[in-house]
């Protein structure tokens, strides 16, 4: 499908005459073939050239080893720059869980996968660590929300908090924690409501359950193939609810994973998992070296 860069870059490369130095030019030719890769994988224009310059910078001077063409040098220092803009500080799957019950807040629009996400998490959280999870859903818009991460939960052995009709998301965030407490759980898991896009009303729902919860973490759920505008809703979550960490769901799909650079580029916030199919256990702590192969083709 796409053209692979380390051989779109041995191409243009290697016309140039071999020395023991990356040139200038050389290396301002390489970043154009780079550069061309980093839109194709949907790396939004400003974080591609931002990118493209601190590379530049380092491989300029660079010595070429005998062992690899100037064009798989290239690659490598730019995969190794991916990886590093990627890496964020500590483990991206050590959850702050201490202290039970911890609250962990879900948050994302509608359809990115939020409620799937939930369901995983807790089951990773269930098997990986022996944790006794809970999880409530306070998605009292779309129909059949409750009923979804009910049957999620019964699928994957994972308790859920009764459902009462005509209750408030902050009144079942209350339930849910005294439930928690009473209940001896390790964990609870909100999964707040989504919206198509994000207006007032969704945010000043999520942020008063925030506000009752005083979430550990507060993870932001969001389709890993919606580019630009999935760092978009990122920064607007985190501008205004604070977000403790990103997971980009859909990554089993056609997407070359630009988002995930964009996403860590612009808003700081670190990628903790990655969503990769419907199936419960199709879900991952996210891996910088496997996102920047990606990238790269
Ligand atoms: P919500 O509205 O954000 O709660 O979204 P849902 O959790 O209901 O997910 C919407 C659809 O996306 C469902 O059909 C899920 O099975 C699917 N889905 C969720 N995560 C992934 C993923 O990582 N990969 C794929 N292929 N599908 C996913």
């Amino acid at each position: 499908m796409f053209e692979n860069l380390s051989e779109r870059l041995s191409g243009v490369l290697d016309r140039l005459t071999r020395q023991g130095a990356l040139s200038e030019d050389d290396v301002k030719t390489a970043l154009r073939e780079v550069r061309v890769a980093l839109l194709e994988a949907d790396v939004s224009l400003p974080v591609a050239r931002e990118f493209i310059k601190k590379v530049q910078d380092q491989a300029t001077g660079q010595s070429v080893t005998k062992s690899v063409t100037p064009g798989q040098q290239v690659v490598k220092i730019v995969h190794d720059a991916l990886v590093d803009t990627l890496t964020g500080e500590g483990d991206p799957g050590a959850l702050k869980i201490d202290n039970p019950p911890a609250p962990i807040l879900m948050v994302g629009l509608q359809g990115s996968g939020k409620t799937t996400t939930t369901a995983k998490l807790a089951k990773r959280l269930k098997e990986r660590d022996g944790k006794r999870v809970l999880m409530a859903s306070l998605d009292v818009n779309r129909p059949a929300a409750m009923e979804q991460l009910e049957i999620l939960g019964r699928q994957i052995g994972v308790d859920t908090l009764p459902i009462v009709k005509g209750e408030d998301p902050v009144a079942i965030a209350k339930r849910a924690k005294t439930q928690a407490s009473l209940g001896g759980y390790d964990v609870y898991m909100l999964d707040t409501a989504g919206r198509l896009h994000i207006d007032q009303e969704l945010i000043a729902q999520a942020a008063a359950v925030r506000d009752v919860a005083n979430p550990r973490e507060t993870l932001l759920v969001v389709d890993g193939l919606t580019g630009q505008d999935a760092v978009n809703v990122a920064e607007e979550f985190d501008d205004k609810i604070g977000v403790s960490g990103v997971v980009l769901t859909r990554m089993d799909g056609d997407g070359r994973g630009g988002a995930a650079l964009s996403m860590r580029a612009v808003t700081g916030k670190p990628i903790r998992f990655v969503g990769l199919g419907e199936k419960m256990d199709a879900l991952e702590t996210f891996e910088p070296e496997r996102i920047a192969g990606r990238i790269l083709g």
